[in-house]
């Protein structure tokens, strides 16, 4: 069963709410247990929130590489593919990024 803090949001997993929020410690009344809808809509969002999240991290990685291989600036064109793969790496991250927004907006994480 799942249970939200009306304080803060914390979704909180078990068979009865927590003493404390363990986000901000709100008391156990002031967390409502969420309907089987929402919590279904929470669990078939987890995996994939969790790979766009994935994605922001190794397109940030994508980055920084880009970026230590403009700094070497063997040559010109060399130096374009680095930029061009880093505007590249920014739109994947950012698309990511407006994907969950969007998932938590409609209650799915
Ligand atoms: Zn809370």
């Amino acid at each position: 069963m799942l249970w939200k803090c009306s304080v803060c949001g914390l979704v909180f997993e078990g068979d009865s709410a927590p003493q404390n929020c363990p986000k901000c410690g709100a008391p156990k009344e002031k967390f409502n247990a969420l309907t089987e809808e929402e919590a279904k809509k929470i669990y078939m969002s987890d995996r994939t929130n969790d790979i766009h999240m994935k994605l922001t991290d190794l397109a940030m990685k994508i980055i920084k590489l880009a970026e230590e291989g403009i700094e070497i600036n063997l040559d010109p064109p060399c130096v374009a593919l680095f930029k061009q793969a880093k505007d590249e790496a920014w739109i994947i991250k950012q698309r990511s990024k407006a994907e969950i927004a969007g998932h938590v907006s409609r209650g799915k994480w």
